[in-house]
C-alpha cells in the first residue's frame, strides 16, 4: 500500500509566504474612503501595524516569516498531507483523494497560521491589546492563542447566537486568558444602537467586525485583528498549500483539483494561491488544474453575489473594498457553518474569480453533514462543519469519476476538526437541520443598500 500521511520535517515549514499579488494579471483595486478616493496607509495605522499594512499592500513574490513565528508554527506545522483510502473505497471511485489536515493546529483550525503572526507584529509595533471578532468561535480561540503566547490582552467580540450555541469555545478562550462579549454588545455605540431597535438581536460577523472596529480604533494602545478577508491574511495561510506542494512532490503526484471552504477567502487562498504560482510559472502540471472554492447555498458571496465596492462591515466603519457581495447589512441564514457567513469575500479571492482564474460552488447545509459524516466513518476525524462544505464538492466530483471512469486526484483542505461543533452534528442526527432557499429576496434588499461609489 503507498503512503497514507505524507509527513514533512520542521525543517520544511516554509521560510516565506507567498504572495499572489505578484502573479496576478492585474494589480488589486484599493480599497476607497468615503470620499471614494483610495484609503492611505495613515489611516488603517490607527488599527493596524505597519508590517502588516506593509504586507497588505506588498507586490513583492516572497515574504520572510519572522523567525519567532516559525518557532510557534513548529508547535503544529508541518501539518499532515493525508490519502483518504478509506473513503476512496466506501465511494467505490477512480478518483484519489488527498487532504491536508490543519485541525491539528492547538486552536483547532487553519485560524492560527496567521493569527501568529498578527499577534507578533503588533508586539513588535508595541501594542498592548488586540480587539476582534469571532463568528463560531474559532477565530477568536485563535487569536486568543496567540495573544497569550506574546503577551497582549485580547478581546473577543463574539456573534451572540454562537456565543450561546457554542459555550466551550468561550471557555476555551477565555482559558488562553482572553475576555469574550456577546455581539451585540452594549460596550459599543454600534452594538447600543443595534439593541435599542432589537435587543434580542442574534448577531452576524458584520455587527461584530463594527464593534471590534470601533474599540481599536477608539485606544490607541489596541489595535483590531481579522481572521479573514484580508490580503495580508490570505498571504499568511499559504504555508498550507506551499507545504502541500512539497508534499505532493515526494509522492510524484499533482493535483488536478484543488478544493477549499471560503467564508472570507483565508482557507481556500491558503491551499491555492501557492497553485496559481506553479500556472503563473509556466509549470505543465499545474495547467490543467482547477482552483474551486465552495461556499454555502445560503449565503451564496460568489457564486450569487456581485462584483463591486462594498463596506467588510455592518455599519460602514471600514474601508469599502472590490469584491463579491450580498450587501454588507445582508443577515444570513443561522446555518451551522459559522465561520462561512459572511456577506463579502477576500477580494484578492473575488479578483481571481472575475478573472476567470478560479471557480466558485455553492452546497447546501444537510448534504454537508452528510458528507462529513461519511468522512468521519471512513477516515476518522470529525470535519468542522465548514470543512464539511469542501468535503461535499471532493464527494460530489468522487462519484463523478465513478461514473467516467477518471482516476482523477483530488485535494482539499480540511481546515479543522468539529469537536467543538457535536450539537451541530446532533440537530443534524435529529433531523433537524434544514436547508436554506437561496435567500433571494434578502439579498435583493440588502444589495439596494450599497455605496454608491467606486463602480
Ligand atoms: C473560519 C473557518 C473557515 C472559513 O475560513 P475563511 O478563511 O474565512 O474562508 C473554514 N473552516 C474552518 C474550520 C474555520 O474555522
Amino acid at each position: 500500500m503507498a503512503d497514507m500521511r505524507i509527513q514533512l520535517e520542521e525543517k520544511d515549514i516554509p521560510t516565506h509566504w507567498y504572495n499572489v499579488v505578484s502573479d496576478m494579471p492585474n494589480p488589486p483595486s484599493p480599497p476607497l474612503g468615503p470620499d471614494g478616493n483610495p484609503v492611505g496607509p495613515e489611516k488603517m495605522l490607527a488599527i493596524f501595524p505597519g508590517a502588516l499594512l506593509e504586507q497588505e499592500m506588498s507586490a513583492e513574490r516572497w515574504i520572510p516569516i519572522p523567525e519567532p513565528v516559525r518557532e510557534i508554527y513548529r508547535l503544529w506545522r508541518p501539518t499532515p498531507l493525508c490519502r483518504a483510502w478509506r473513503l476512496e473505497q466506501m465511494l467505490g471511485t477512480p478518483a484519489k483523494i488527498y487532504y491536508k489536515y490543519e485541525g491539528v493546529s492547538p486552536a483547532g483550525s487553519h485560524k492560527v497560521n496567521t493569527s501568529v503572526p498578527q499577534a507578533y507584529f503588533n508586539k513588535q509595533a508595541g501594542i498592548k491589546r488586540i480587539s476582534t471578532e469571532t463568528g463560531a468561535g474559532q477565530w477568536g480561540s485563535s487569536m486568543a492563542l496567540a495573544g497569550n503566547m506574546f503577551g497582549l490582552d485580547v478581546r473577543v467580540y463574539m456573534v451572540k447566537v454562537s456565543y450561546d450555541q457554542k459555550p466551550f469555545r468561550r471557555s476555551m478562550m477565555q482559558t488562553w486568558g482572553a475576555e469574550v462579549f456577546a455581539s451585540p454588545s452594549n460596550m459599543t455605540n454600534t452594538g447600543r444602537a443595534i439593541l435599542a431597535k432589537d435587543p434580542n438581536n442574534e448577531g452576524s460577523l458584520g455587527i461584530a467586525i463594527s464593534e471590534a472596529v470601533e474599540e481599536a480604533a477608539t485606544r490607541p494602545d489596541t489595535n483590531y485583528a481579522l481572521g479573514s478577508v484580508l490580503n495580508h491574511v490570505c498571504l499568511h495561510q499559504t504555508v498550507i498549500g506551499l507545504e502541500a506542494k512539497k508534499q505532493f512532490a515526494k509522492i510524484n503526484e499533482y493535483p488536478d483539483i484543488v478544493f477549499g471552504c471560503c467564508g472570507g477567502g483565508s482557507n481556500f487562498a491558503g491551499v491555492a494561491f501557492p497553485f496559481l504560482a506553479d500556472k503563473a510559472a509556466g509549470d505543465a502540471k499545474a495547467k490543467n488544474t482547477r482552483l474551486v472554492a465552495v461556499e454555502p447555498t445560503s449565503c451564496p458571496t460568489l457564486t450569487k453575489g456581485i462584483y463591486t465596492y462594498d463596506f467588510g462591515d455592518a455599519s460602514g466603519f471600514t474601508p469599502m473594498m472590490k469584491m463579491y457581495t450580498l450587501g454588507h447589512d445582508f443577515m444570513p441564514p443561522g446555518i451551522h457553518a459559522g465561520g462561512l457567513r459572511y456577506h463579502g469575500d477576500s477580494p484578492l479571492v473575488s479578483q481571481l474569480l472575475h478573472e476567470g482564474l478560479i471557480e466558485a460552488i455553492a452546497v447546501p447545509q444537510v448534504a454537508t453533514f452528510a458528507a462529513g459524516v461519511q468522512f468521519s466513518k471512513a477516515e476518522g476525524i470529525i470535519p468542522a462543519p465548514e470543512s464539511n462544505h469542501a468535503i461535499r464538492a471532493v464527494i460530489d466530483e468522487a462519484l463523478r469519476c465513478k461514473e467516467t471512469g477518471e482516476a482523477k486526484t483530488l485535494f482539499f483542505n480540511l481546515s479543522g476538526h468539529g469537536h467543538f461543533d457535536m450539537a451541530s452534528y446532533d440537530r443534524y442526527f435529529a433531523g433537524k437541520l434544514e436547508d436554506y432557499e437561496y435567500p433571494r429576496a434578502a439579498i435583493e434588499e440588502s444589495l439596494a443598500h450599497l455605496p454608491k461609489v467606486g463602480g
